[in-house]
């Protein structure tokens, strides 16, 4: 288990879980009726710690970028989802063990067992291997967990599940299956065996109005809004590209067996990005101050020869490489690791792993996770994909909507194309409240369906087909429509773009920043400090007179005034603890500031700063304590370079 660089004593998950709960960062919805998994509520930590990460992430990415953010609605009717795939295909496989019911997700069993096996194997070789945390419903499992531990492996199969679990991500339901039969992969528990995975859509549905008439979901991801307002969002640019567009909201994903706290659950936080691009040209223009950045890559022909080894170098010397498939795609991870180490993610837990081929959907061109690595093991994060032109084709084939850029040619261009005549005056009488359905279909085919049917109406003398929301089949003939190839002069150039969208779940980034930042003071193992850097901290300062004579308050009240008026959220703490105690509280609550205002302050108002990791402190005006807390909270400023007006100061209380 990863122990923080700041403590000797090892990270403990169980620790960490205490101190969440006991400072309410965050808990069981429902809990007083028993809890529904995969549901929780922030507490007031919590919220305001994940309103400051939105806060750095619109600055960082809608800001920088100039992105255009919309906020979509959650609810969603089926044609739309139809049409973008999820409706069937948006599934997990599970499997069932037949005596008890019990269901579990068939990769992560898989996973599961074969990680408990190869554990068990190292142990009884005598290799020493670091304790695994297990999570509530892994203990309950303990007691098979244990029986695994007695299975010795040979060689062979060692390298087999190896093989595999480097693989995981990237195995079908009827090859999960396989394998659950091949290794005999039981319910850990009880031994049962399971049956064979089944796929399961993720997606909740429910009936839109009280007609029950019209199906919708609850979205399970934020990006189908912001495809389906592509052309406003166009017009909004002045037709300008390359561009990008946001947002931020809720998605739901009924996961089959969620667990590992706020790493899988059923609604949660997501922050998307949709950056339109030119598909003959995705450079990116700012791609060149990035390009010596370092990061470090799983790429796919590692996991698929079986092995999990990173490749470190440079982004620029991946692109140029063709591992990473463009700059676009390559400017986003180096703005994705930037954003991740501002807001507390430990680089040396980071790591990109692209999808593997059978993993990545067929129009994808290109596909990195951003995983950060927990006690669970490595969790994606973040998902980058280049999904070339797929989503606004399909909703565009769908609709008969243009979702497509028009822009001027540089020179001139003669060009061979299918045309389509509609004999308009003709389709009126034809096709009376549909004639205008009946046309935009006809004028939204692309040369390739107008090649087709240019020969179908050659060949049969006319062309059928069926447009959705009008009844029955259509048939034209050269009275109504004529198609030919035609020679053009061409201005504009017309194209679908293509789309690189950057996916962020805020619940997940924030639970690994609470792994990586927890640790105990050397010193004392209960004396336990989340360093979450101060500007995404969820209180700045606390406040503590060092005693409760009232003599002490004008002085409270004054630097409160101070404080208030600079916009730094702070608490204070004017409870009988001692001071030692309320530092503690709040350097659970990874508050990264303290001052404290004794009888000195009151003679001259100079106070004391005191900083949560090194407990250092210094001394000095108020004005000048407050302009360090600002310096280094929020205009990146060291402690050494924040402080250099202030004195050090030696403590009055022991801590
Ligand atoms: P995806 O669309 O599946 O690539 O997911 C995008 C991001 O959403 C992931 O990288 C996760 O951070 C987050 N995410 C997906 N599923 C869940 C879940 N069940 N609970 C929490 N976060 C999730």
């Amino acid at each position: 288990m990863s122990t923080n660089p700041r403590s000797t004593i090892p990270f403990s998950r169980d620790a960490l879980d205490q101190v969440l709960k006991r400072r309410f960062f965050f808990a069981p919805a429902f809990e007083i009726y028993g809890g529904v998994s995969g549901l929780y509520d922030y507490g007031p930590p919590g919220c305001a710690f994940q309103a400051n990460i939105v806060d750095t992430w619109r600055k960082h990415f809608i800001l920088e970028e100039d992105m255009l953010e919309v906020d979509t609605t959650m609810l969603t009717p089926y044609e739309v989802l139809k049409t973008s795939g999820h409706v069937d295909k948006f599934a997990d496989w599970m499997c069932k063990d037949l005596k008890t019911g019990e269901i579990f997700r068939a990769d992560h069993i898989v996973e599961e067992v074969l990680e408990a096996r190869l554990k068990g194997d190292k142990e009884a070789r005598g290799i020493s291997v670091a304790p695994v945390e297990e999570s509530d419903d892994k203990k309950k499992r303990k007691k098979k967990v244990k029986e695994i531990k007695a299975i010795k492996l040979d060689d062979k199969e060692v390298a087999e599940y190896e093989n595999i679990l480097a693989q995981i991500d990237g195995f079908s339901g009827p090859q999960l299956g396989e394998l659950i039969t091949k290794y005999n992969i039981t319910n850990p528990a009880t031994g049962g065996v399971l049956e064979p995975p089944v796929e399961f859509n993720l997606m909740f549905e429910t009936a839109i109005g009280p007609s029950g008439q019209l199906r919708g979901y609850l979205r399970p991801e934020t990006a189908q809004g912001q495809f389906l307002n592509f052309s406003k969002l166009l017009e909004f640019n002045n037709e300008k590209m390359p561009f990008a567009s946001a947002s931020i909201g809720k998605s739901f994903r009924n996961e089959i067996s969620p667990r590992a706290g706020l790493l899988r659950v059923r609604e949660f936080l997501m922050a998307e990005i949709e950056h339109f691009v030119d598909p003959n040209d995705k450079s990116h223009p700012k791609f060149e101050a990035f390009k010596d950045l370092k990061l470090r890559f799983l790429p796919k022909g590692v996991q698929e020869s079986g092995s999990t080894e990173l490749i470190e170098e440079s982004i620029g010397d991946a692109v140029a490489s063709g591992m990473v498939d463009n700059e676009t795609l390559g400017y986003f991870l180096a703005r994705i690791y930037l954003f991740l180490t501002k807001i507390g993610v430990d680089a040396n837990r980071l790591r990109f792993r692209q999808h593997m081929s059978n993993e990545m959907a067929h129009y994808a061109a290109d596909c990195w996770d951003a995983e950060l690595h927990t006690s669970f093991g490595w969790i994606e994060c973040i998902g980058c994909a280049d999904r070339s032109a797929y989503d606004l084709s399909v909703h565009s084939a769908r609709t008969n909507e243009k979702l497509i850029v028009r822009q001027p040619l540089a020179e001139p261009l003669i060009v061979e194309k299918f045309e389509i005549e509609i004999a308009k005056k003709k389709f009126g009488p034809k096709f009376r409240k549909d004639a205008g359905a009946v046309e935009k279909w006809l004028l939204a085919r692309t040369q390739c369906e107008l090649e087709d049917l240019a020969k179908e109406l050659k060949d049969e003398g006319k062309i059928t087909f069926e447009v959705s929301g009008v009844e029955g089949k259509i048939e034209l003939d050269t009275e109504f429509v004529k198609i030919e190839k035609v020679t053009r002069t061409e201005h504009i150039r017309e194209f679908t773009p293509n789309v690189i969208e950057p996916s962020f779940g805020i619940g997940r980034i924030i639970y690994c920043i609470f792994e990586h930042q927890f640790w105990a003071r050397p010193e004392d193992e209960a004396r336990a400090v989340l360093s979450l850097p101060p500007l995404v901290a969820p209180t700045k300062v606390l406040l503590v007179p060092l005693s409760s004579n009232s003599e002490l308050q004008p002085v409270v009240k004054q630097v409160s005034a101070a404080l208030k008026k600079e916009l730094i959220p702070f608490k204070v703490d004017d409870s009988s603890a001692s001071i030692g105690k309320r530092y503690a509280r709040n350097d659970e609550l990874g508050t990264p500031f303290g001052i404290t205002i004794d009888f000195e302050s009151v003679k001259d108002l100079s106070i004391t700063l005191r900083e949560r990791d090194s407990t250092k402190q210094v001394r000095g005006s108020i004005e000048d304590v407050i302009s360090a807390i600002k310096g280094i909270t929020y205009e990146n400023k060291s402690w050494t370079e924040g402080t250099s007006k202030l004195s050090p100061f030696e403590t009055q209380a022991a801590e």
